[in-house]
């Protein structure tokens, strides 16, 4: 393996972001390809006995076994890194691979937790059921209240973890503020960045000590794969992250890790556009509806806070319909363009109802909590032409009464 510029980070550190996207990670072979090659290979070979000894050792680099690491992986782990501004970046099976990873790695039982209450369903069930069940405790705050985080910090707490914007209220949280009051206590904050992605938002640069993302939203952008990913010190990533991951085994596929790799390239121009697209569409359903949640538009109040700590606020956002549930339901089933899916990030937009989809689990009670109400939709907005989208709302919204 030939070892080009896109790993040099001498040379890598002083590329733009675009430039990054394209080229960051790439590892060539002898053969010289210019796309990243896929190695779809479990185990790797060695000249001599003292060189696999030395690996194992630690004393020499190289690639033991793909659980611990694959040439494919290790490129898009390099890029996403590089996206980020962060020193070091591990891939995993899917974004709920690599939000329990970055938690289970750190905490033990008698830790405390803190987290943002509007959050991904699954994220929400991890820190509400699964940490309790070994011994750490969580308290759910309002993301959007600096002081609600400082009141709820214990001599035990270890972890701050939110998500900005959030679904599918697009909260957002002041990162700044909050990651300061952890830092102030040794407190390491987890944040989920998988709605706005490095081409938007960088966490790190508030002072966010891990990012996590789901990759299957806007970094495949897509639609085809799942995957996760974690950005960190590389000292959190081999002292914390890389016992956890390379015993448990929540490792991202080859193939998978190349389909990415391969969505990065066109991440930055995806994300611009698609949040462009958004906020026309945007425009026009708050002429349509009374309640429209989309940081990027000046009705919402945290649109100013939103805008400091984002380039631009994405491609999704929500909306209520007077008519409650079976209003919502008839403006899906009223759509002819826009397709029926609770998936996020994709080129192609999609809606869904969070009350009866992702947010389904969190039950009524919880729902009513984290602001999900009956009549919320939520867009993700593609790369069709906005115009195609809005005439699609318009006739939805015009069978639907809306
Ligand atoms: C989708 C999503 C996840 C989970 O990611 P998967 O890849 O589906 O496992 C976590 N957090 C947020 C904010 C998400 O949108």
């Amino acid at each position: 393996m030939k070892n080009t510029t896109g790993t040099d980070r001498s040379i890598t550190s002083k590329w733009r972001p675009a430039t990054r996207a394209v080229r960051a990670g790439t590892w060539r072979s002898e053969q010289g390809e210019t796309s990243e090659a896929l190695f779809l290979t479990s185990g790797y070979t060695y000249d001599t006995a003292e060189t696999v000894a030395a690996r194992f050792a630690g004393e020499q680099e190289g690639m033991v076994y793909s659980r611990m690491q694959n040439p494919t992986t290790a490129m898009l782990e390099e890029r996403i890194a590089m996206l980020e501004g962060a020193e070091a970046c591990r891939v995993q099976a899917t974004g709920m691979a690599a939000m329990t990873a970055a938690l289970l790695c750190q905490l033990s039982a008698g830790d405390h937790i803190v987290a943002g209450r509007a959050a991904f369903g699954s994220c929400r069930w991890i820190v509400d059921n699964l940490l309790p069940r070994f011994g750490i405790e969580g308290t759910i705050v309002d993301a959007r209240d600096n002081d609600a985080w400082e009141k709820a910090v214990r001599p035990n707490t270890k972890v701050f973890f939110f998500e900005t914007p959030a679904n599918p209220t697009m909260d957002v949280v002041d990162m700044r503020a909050v990651c300061a009051i952890a830092r102030a206590h040794g407190i390491v904050t987890v944040v989920d960045n998988a709605f706005a992605t490095p081409a938007l938002q960088r966490p790190m640069e508030y002072g966010a000590d891990v990012v996590a993302y789901s990759a299957t939203k806007l970094m495949d952008g897509q639609g085809r794969v799942l995957a996760g990913a974690l950005c960190a010190s590389e000292e959190w990533i081999q002292d914390k992250l890389m016992p956890f991951q390379r015993n448990t085994g929540p490792i991202l596929a080859p193939f998978n890790a190349w389909v990415v790799l391969k969505g990065l390239e066109t991440l930055e121009l995806r994300a611009a556009r698609q949040s462009e697209n958004a906020l026309k569409v945007a425009r026009y359903v708050e002429s349509r509806v009374s309640r429209v949640l989309h940081p990027g538009l000046p009705s919402h109040p945290q649109h100013d806070l939103c805008m400091s700590q984002m380039s631009a606020a994405g491609p999704i956002f929500s909306f209520f319909v007077d008519g409650g549930r079976e209003q919502a339901m008839a403006v899906l089933n009223g759509l002819e363009l826009v397709d029926i899916s609770n998936n996020i990030g994709d080129s192609k937009s999609l809606m869904c109802h969070p009350a009866t989809t992702t947010h389904h689990n969190m039950g009524p009670e919880g729902r009513a909590e984290a602001g999900v109400g009956e009549g919320m939709l939520r867009l993700n907005v593609g790369l069709e032409d906005a115009d195609d989208v809005i005439e699609d709302l318009a006739q939805a919204f015009d069978r639907a009464g809306v």
